[in-house]
């Protein structure tokens, strides 16, 4: 029988409602659990999508939030790589089968049984579903756990944890770094992300937008170059010129317009998740021996990596920060593109919410 805990939240009772206050059960931490105090959460489209069951299956109450960073406060017998006091970080997972050929690769996003998510996942422990990060506190097995570099500001980090890790993952996968020419295409919280961690890399970062007002953003963001991706004459200088590309968009567009822009062998990837299928015409892909591929966040690894290189190079996201009351408001603005490039709730305000 394990023990529970009731904690303050914020989440959800049904697809048409907003977020409100709500009481969760934790589990006390087990032998090998880290207890978190949540000091900050960032707010993803995944939240908003899966809180409205926009993807469907969500099960209620649900509470998002997967871009965790806090304080360990007490930890299982068993825990050996974190202790009190601790500044930790907890990302989209937070467990998997541990076992399959992917788990034992340090590829846990992709279990095959299916990883536990942060939120909206079964409770392997309690028998309900996960809660997220929109809360005072979680309790997480060590192995899912991140440690977080002293240098960085700590609110600021938070999005790294799903935003950073989803396009650094494809950027290191496809070998990106000096030589390399790599588009990002969409700036916003995963493509600004993209464009960041790319620089530092080491590679020439081409950024794509739809709106000229966001040339000078995305210059200052790290990109050497920037093309308004509806002009046909600045996209058509790119022909055949990019190594890689990373797709950020969520909107429907035109994907064979920059699988032109790849070189021989080159790789476009896509992170961003529009609704409908994309098509893609057969030569786009056959001249030129090009890749039309996907990724999905990185392994935890991989997801601690990218948090060490993060602190190496001073990386962090361009945030606005929230109180937790003002949730609903900051999804009407996400939905608008009303944000650069990432909300962080501050939980010092639900804790101090009656
Ligand atoms: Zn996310
Ligand atoms: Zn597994």
């Amino acid at each position: 029988m394990i023990e529970t805990k009731d904690i303050k939240a914020y989440g959800t009772q049904a697809a048409d409602a907003l977020l409100d206050q709500l009481n969760i059960s934790r589990r006390k931490p087990t032998a090998h659990d880290v207890e978190i105090e949540i000091r900050y959460c960032g707010v993803c489209h995944s939240d908003l999508h899966t809180a409205r069951n926009e993807w469907h299956g969500t099960v209620y109450p649900c509470v998002p939030g997967h871009e965790i960073v806090g304080t360990v406060v007490s930890v299982g017998d068993h825990v050996h790589k974190f202790k009190v006091g601790d500044t930790v970080g907890v990302g989209c997972m937070v467990d998997s089968c541990r076992e399959c050929q992917y788990c034992q690769e340090g590829l846990e996003q992709y279990c095959e049984p299916g990883m536990t998510g942060t939120y909206g996942s079964p409770d392997k422990y309690l028998g309900t579903q996960t809660y997220g990060g929109y809360s005072e506190s979680v309790v997480v097995n060590e192995n899912y756990v991140l440690s977080i570099p002293e240098n960085l500001d700590l609110a600021a980090t938070a999005p790294l944890l799903c935003a950073g890790i989803t396009t650094y993952s494809p950027l290191r996968h496809w070998n990106v770094g000096p030589g390399k020419k790599v588009g990002i295409v969409g700036i916003g919280g995963l493509g600004h992300m993209g464009i960041k961690i790319a620089k530092a890399m080491g590679a020439h970062v081409v950024a794509f937008t739809t709106s000229e007002s966001k040339f000078a953003e995305a210059q200052r963001l790290g990109a050497d170059e920037v093309v308004l991706s509806k002009d046909a004459d600045q996209m058509a200088a790119y022909r055949g010129k990019l190594h890689f590309i990373l797709d950020a968009v969520s909107a429907e567009h035109d994907i064979n317009a920059y699988l032109s822009l790849l070189r021989v062998d080159g790789s476009l990837a896509l992170v961003g998740a529009p609704e409908q299928p994309l098509p893609v015409a057969a030569f786009s892909v056959i001249m030129g021996r090009k890749s039309f591929a996907g990724s999905m966040i990185g392994g935890i690894a991989e997801t601690q990596e990218m948090l060490d290189f993060c602190g190496k190079h001073n990386i962090v996201a361009d945030i606005e920060m929230i109180d937790i009351g003002q949730i609903n408001e900051a999804y009407e603005r996400l939905l608008k593109g009303d944000i650069k490039y990432r909300f962080v709730i501050d939980l010092a305000s639900l804790k101090n919410n009656n």
